[in-house]
């Protein structure tokens, strides 16, 4: 585009903010330079936007063209990109006032923020802000912009290279847009790949595909424009307007999964904040749903332009679920830091989350069969929540299902659990494991299982930090069924089950001497009420670690030295009264059972025997004396 005009271009030096924030941006060392391209498409959006405002009061400021537009043209030979758009536009006065100087509190708080952060070679940080229009000149040496404010007959131009000055002057409309402003990028060398008609598509579909204004791009100057975006931001439309397969195509397009969403969230919220979400809970895991350093996926809209998917709009626990916010009230130009801070965001953060939380409980009722399938696929992560968000346990609480010993593989509620306690039952009892199979069939659930008392099956990490973190439900503890004192002797047993009688004495001489026996290996050994077919197990003492977490710490290297356990003896075990009788052989033998039924138990904990060889040794000697 040449000025054709016959006054000499003024030449005006940058506010001193502008030269910095210019001479960080063409020094910028970010690598996510994409940026550029959606402060520009904002601009343009936002001039677009301000027009048809204004609009409203003026109708001749749209002439016949009452279309909002915005059209990108790739020059690849001449290494150009420019934006147009059919907007508001600029004044000579306005164009000198917006871009010499720096208005926007945003940026003041941007240049605040890196003010000696260059020097620490943290100049990075650009990326992370939104820096407005100078932001071209991460990606090109020169920018020329020609404005034409609507309803105005003259036009005039801005051009810089970033190095200090711009120059400024009128020009013939005739090289003018008709209304709105073109922004001309001479782009650097190494940023050559903007004029890629499938690399600017596709950066705009994922950065701008749902700016408020419909965007056309132009593969040469002279190509025919084609349409890239729509302009219609589908969560501002009503719900009754938007089919099922909308909603996909929206999921997937702005989640970039495949498949299909289990839980659909579109609601306006009005009142003191007035914000609308529209939020998905996927229906399959993603692959880095437990990488620590994965966030969010909630993204936050400022009237319907994008602002940043950082702002955790949602808890870490709720970190599988897609979408956005948008919210009329945030002020559109702010760092997102300065965002993090905002009582609006803290405002809408609490609602979203607790809205998102009673949205599955009502699934949970008017859906199960859905609601299970996502906690089938969820419910680990959601689990996180008891532990991290006390604020909201009780309804996190309400939410989780849980496999049990009774419940023949199908899903349990507590409140479920709690309706069938038994008489005298004071607890929720648990077991947490690896393997939900290996679980429902270790010795330590014997005493429940004559009992009929159910007991729930943990199987995931997570089990083993949340049941341990002094959680209850409707006033009744968990207690792991490997833990303790099991007391479970007011609890009736089962129809057809003989109560079982007191340990003998000579039976107690025999706990005696196993404890004896095995000295500081065990915290204690007991006559065990929780045994009805095994001879012995092991449990953690009362006020020790679950056994499970403690083999997860060690495990992960955050533990030093094991609590000693409990070895719990069955009174009632044929072989446990045998050797207990006067006659079961000399010391030796009943110090190589003692071992033995310690190896044993540690063995039907998926342990290895304390001294795997010794154990071999004793087990021979006992298969020999078995064999004379
Ligand atoms: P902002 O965040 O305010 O858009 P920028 O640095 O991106 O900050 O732009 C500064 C100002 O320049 C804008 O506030 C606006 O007044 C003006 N401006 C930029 N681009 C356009 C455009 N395409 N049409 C009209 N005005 C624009």
């Amino acid at each position: 585009m040449t000025t054709t005009t016959e006054a000499a271009p003024e030449t005006r030096s940058f506010e001193a903010d502008v030269a910095k924030l210019l001479h960080l941006m063409v020094h910028s060392v970010y690598s996510d330079k994409d940026v550029f391209l959606r402060e520009l498409i904002s601009n343009a959006a936002d001039a677009c936007e301000k027009l048809r405002y204004e609009g409203l009061s003026d109708a001749a400021l749209l002439g016949d063209d009452g279309q909002p537009r915005i059209t990108v043209t790739l020059d690849a030979e001449a290494r150009r990109l420019t934006i147009e758009d059919n907007g508001i536009g600029m004044s000579e006065a306005e164009l000198a006032d917006a871009l010499g100087t720096i208005a926007r509190s945003g940026t003041k708080a941007f240049m605040d923020k890196i003010a000696g952060a260059k020097d620490s070679g943290d100049s990075h940080l650009i990326g992370q802000f939104g820096v407005g229009f100078y932001s071209a000149f991460m990606v090109a040496d020169r920018v020329e912009v020609v404005s034409r404010r609507a309803g105005s007959d003259s036009a005039a131009s801005w051009a810089s290279d970033g190095l200090g000055t711009y120059t400024i002057q009128p020009v013939d409309t005739a090289d003018a847009p008709a209304r709105g402003t073109r922004v001309l990028l001479h782009l650097k060398e190494d940023a050559a790949s903007y004029t890629e008609s499938y690399t600017i598509e596709r950066t705009i579909k994922t950065q701008s595909g749902h700016v408020p204004v419909p965007i056309f791009l132009k593969d040469a100057p002279d190509a025919e424009p084609k349409q890239i975006a729509d302009g219609a931001a589908l969560w501002t439309k009503p719900k009754s307007e938007i089919t099922a397969e909308e909603y996909q195509d929206f999921y997937r397009s702005a989640a970039g999964q495949f498949d299909a969403p289990a839980l659909t969230l579109h609601y306006r919220a009005e009142g003191l904040h007035e914000y609308t979400v529209l939020a998905f809970v996927p229906e399959t895991k993603p692959f880095d749903l437990f990488d620590p350093d994965r966030a969010g996926r909630v993204k936050l809209y400022v009237r319907r332009v994008f602002i940043t998917d950082e702002a955790q709009i949602l808890p870490r626990y709720l970190r599988f679920v897609r979408g956005l916010v948008d919210s009329n009230d945030l002020p559109l130009n702010v760092s997102r830091e300065m965002i993090q801070e905002s009582p609006v965001l803290a405002a809408i953060q609490k609602a979203v989350s607790n809205r998102i939380l009673s949205e599955l409980d009502k699934l949970a009722t008017s859906d199960t069969e859905r609601y299970l399938k996502i906690w089938d696929t969820f419910g680990p992560v959601l689990k996180e929540g008891l532990y991290e968000d006390f604020a909201r346990r009780e309804t996190l609480l309400g939410l989780a299902r849980f496999k049990s010993t009774t419940s023949g593989g199908a899903w349990r509620s507590l409140k479920d659990y709690v309706a069938d306690l038994k008489d005298n039952q004071t607890a929720i009892y648990y077991a947490t494991g690896t393997d939900l199979e290996r679980l429902a069939t270790s010795p330590q659930l014997e005493g429940f299982r004559a009992r009929g008392i159910e007991v729930l099956l943990l199987a995931d990490q997570v089990d083993s930090f949340w049941v341990t973190s002094g959680v209850d439900y409707e006033g009744k503890p968990f207690k792991s069924v490997t833990q303790g004192l099991a007391d479970l002797s007011l609890i009736p047993l089962a129809d057809g089950e003989q109560p079982a009688a007191a340990a003998s004495d000579a039976v107690n001489d025999f706990i005696a001497f196993v404890k004896e026996t095995l000295g500081d290996a065990v915290a204690d050994v007991r006559a065990s009420d929780r045994l009805t077919e095994s001879a012995a197990c092991l449990v953690a003492p009362e006020h020790g670690m679950d056994r499970q977490l403690e083999k997860l710490l060690a495990g992960a290297g955050r533990l030093d030295a094991a609590a000693k356990p409990v070895l719990e003896i069955n009174p009632r075990h044929a072989l446990v009264e045998r050797l207990s009788a006067a006659d079961a052989g000399d010391a030796d033998v009943r110090a190589d059972a003692a071992h033995l039924l310690f190896d044993e138990a540690r063995i039907a904990d998926g342990e290895l025997p304390v001294d795997p060889r010794a154990f071999s040794a004793r087990l021979m000697r006992v298969l020999q004396r078995g064999m004379n």
